[in-house]
């Protein structure tokens, strides 16, 4: 065997179960020639708090133990999802047919007979770590997938600029929410705001100034809802919030509050303090012009152009 072999093998941590002394020097002498890093059990019991402990990348097990034998200590561990992964070789002396299909029948990887070859048991050792590490190689490759995919799903309904959830968050959510306030006959409120003359702080301060502008408007807005709140960016200079289990004077007053918040903390850009107000249009559901959620929007938005109209920096309800 190559020398680089051996080195792979240092950081490969096999548990040898026994109780026979003599059969677990022997192994454990075998294995440490091959630079494997060997621990001991001398029972069942003893073997499963050592792989707690340790997590082995292998356990050598033997059969015939007294209290737990082999083929209940590889029930237990391949039980569990902590260990399952990890493979299991059963040293039988029995070289009946009848005793190997009990033993891979437990759950266990592999078996040899006994007394070991010491060939044999290097080989056999190798092959299955070789498994192993492919095993942990798909396992952590899996991990690393899941956590791309979740960070991909996050991105997906996140607005870049803000952090508020988008417009495609909004969209799968208030789908939901409408469902529920029509089944349950519960009130369910809507918001819709808008930056009065933005285009006027961008011609004046700059683009940059007006995102830094959405930005603290957003804060501003997290901070005013209530957990079960959503707020998201609509588009440009629009934000919807949807409020569940809220009324019409309740709408109000969150809008308002909202509304009073913005006007009441000025944005400071480089050294220049910038003031921005909104306009918010709120409706109710249940409302008799309102079936379904795009027409809960839709009343929001009619609710805003009159809040634009009526001079801006204020709220409308949807008449
Ligand atoms: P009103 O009070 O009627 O809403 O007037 P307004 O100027 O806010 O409305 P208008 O729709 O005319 O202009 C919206 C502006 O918002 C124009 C557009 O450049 C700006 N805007 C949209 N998205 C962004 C953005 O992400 N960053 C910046 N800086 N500006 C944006
Ligand atoms: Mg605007
Ligand atoms: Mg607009």
């Amino acid at each position: 065997m190559s020398p680089s072999c051996d080195e792979k093998n240092r950081d490969k941590k096999i548990l040898v179960v026994d109780d026979n002394r003599t059969n677990v020097q022997t192994i454990k002498r075998i294995l440490e020639e091959r630079k494997f890093k060997v621990f001991e059990a001398e029972n069942g019991q003893e073997a499963i708090s050592r792989v707690r402990d340790l997590s082995p990348d292998l356990v050598l097990l033997d059969l015939v133990m007294p209290k737990l034998n082999g083929i209940e200590v590889t029930r237990i561990l391949k039980n569990q999802e902590r260990f399952k992964m990890i493979p299991i070789v059963l040293l039988t002396a029995a070289d009946s047919v009848e005793s190997k299909v009990k033993c891979l029948d437990s759950g266990a990887d592999e078996f040899l007979s006994k007394p070991v070859n010491p060939l044999e048991l290097v080989a056999r050792v190798q092959s299955m770590l070789r498994i192993k590490s492919l095993n942990d190689d798909l396992l952590s490759a899996n991990e690393k997938l899941k956590e791309v995919n979740q960070k991909l799903k996050e991105l997906s309904i996140t607005d870049p600029l803000t952090g508020l959830h988008n417009r495609l968050y909004l969209q799968m959510r208030i789908g939901h929410e409408f469902e529920r306030a029509d089944r349950y006959r519960s009130y369910l409120s809507c918001a819709m705001a808008d930056i009065d003359h933005f285009k006027k702080v961008n011609d004046t301060y700059g683009h940059a100034a007006g995102d830094a502008v959405l930005q603290h408007i957003a804060r501003v807005f997290m901070e005013s809802i209530r957990k079960i709140d959503l707020a998201a960016r609509f588009g440009g200079e629009e934000f919807v919030f949807i409020l569940p289990e809220t009324d019409e004077d309740e709408a109000i007053l969150v809008s308002e509050r909202i509304r009073a918040s913005v006007e009441a903390s000025p944005v400071v850009f480089e050294g220049r303090t910038i003031l921005a107000t909104v306009s918010i249009g709120i409706v109710t559901f249940p409302h008799h012009d309102i079936e379904n959620e795009d027409q809960l929007i839709d009343c929001a938005d009619k609710a805003l152009y009159r809040a634009k109209n009526s001079g801006r920096n204020r709220v409308e309800k949807y008449d």
